[in-house]
């Protein structure tokens, strides 16, 4: 059996598309053009290459984007008045704040002073807590791409077993929760667990979001199981440039799985196109407007 090929490229561009009509449509029935400002601190450039596709993307849906550079130098007064700024500015409705932040900075302070109300990126505690309380909330960005991509191969995923590999707050402590929301039954591991070999090979839907290159081997994964793979790790080649691989041994995996996403061409395409999402999610709801059909 050779698995289905989860194309993150396509459906992300779907999602895309679905956003704009929407955009559309609310710019024309109600004068409303939701507007995403993203702050970059200092110059690292796997932030610099995400910021200026989120840059393209949010134009390419008819949304304003509000670019703001800063120095790596810049203090913790000066960003947080920039996000006071931000919070009041009533063009903006997604402030997104480009991690990871220099060290001089303190990141929780930071993501706590933006308003949960424009935390396109889900990470405020006041919008982690309604996740995980079952409440309406703006979730983060990878684990909304990755619930979309499995229901591309599911319609429902009510009653199957699910395991997230990784508990950060950013892919899997939500994806556990937004899993919970859709019915499946979640188990959650992580650097501690012990034989993940054993647990992964009961799961329906494999969620590997560790940052561990190829760690989830092919014999871990029952037969026709659904894999998604949030890995992205940089492989040095000698002489070349590095090569780009996941958190499972793709070409094993596909030898069992029933259905996976590739890595690149996978989740990452999703996370950029959720985020036009809550973008548009947020701005309807900071308007008084019925959530958008996406
Ligand atoms: P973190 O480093 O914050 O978390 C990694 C998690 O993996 C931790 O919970 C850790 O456990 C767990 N872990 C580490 N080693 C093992 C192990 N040997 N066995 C089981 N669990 C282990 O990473 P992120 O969640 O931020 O990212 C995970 C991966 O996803 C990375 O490769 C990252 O690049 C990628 N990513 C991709 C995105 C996309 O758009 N496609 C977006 C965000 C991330 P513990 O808690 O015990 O330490």
């Amino acid at each position: 059996m050779t698995a289905r090929i989860i194309d993150g490229k396509a459906i992300a561009a779907e999602l895309r598309t679905r956003v704009a009509d929407e955009v559309a449509r609310v710019k024309r029935e109600h004068a409303l053009t939701p507007g995403l400002a993203v702050v970059l601190v200092g110059h690292d450039p796997a932030s610099e290459v995400y910021v200026r596709s989120k840059h393209t993307q949010t134009q390419a849906a008819g949304m304003a984007s509000f670019e703001h550079k800063l120095p790596e130098d810049v203090s913790q007064a000066d960003l947080l008045a920039l996000i006071a700024r931000l919070n009041r500015d009533p063009l903006v409705h997604g402030i997104l704040v480009q991690l990871p932040l220099p060290k001089s900075l303190h990141t929780e302070t930071i993501i706590n002073a933006i308003d949960p109300a424009k935390d396109v990126d889900g990470l405020h505690p006041n919008n982690a807590g309604r996740l995980a309380g079952g409440l309406a909330a703006l979730s983060p960005c990878t684990p909304l791409g990755c619930i979309i991509l499995t229901k591309s191969v599911h319609a429902s995923l009510e009653g199957m077993n699910a395991i997230v590999i990784g508990r950060s707050n950013l892919v899997g402590r939500p994806l556990v929760q937004l899993l919970l929301n859709e019915n499946a039954t979640v188990t959650i591991a992580h650097s501690r667990s012990r034989d993940l070999a054993k647990l992964c090979a009961q799961a329906d839907l494999v969620y590997a979001a560790v940052g561990r290159p190829e760690m989830v081997r092919g014999d871990w994964i029952k037969p026709g199981a659904t894999v998604i793979d949030v890995g992205i790790n940089r492989i040095p080649v000698p002489g070349g440039k590095p090569k780009l691989v996941g958190d499972v041994a793709f070409q094993e995996a596909l030898n069992v799985a029933g259905a996976i996403t590739p890595v690149p061409g996978g989740v990452g395409q999703m996370t950029v196109a959720c985020l036009l999402v809550n973008t548009l999610r947020a701005a309807c709801a900071i308007a008084g407007l019925p959530a958008p059909a996406v």
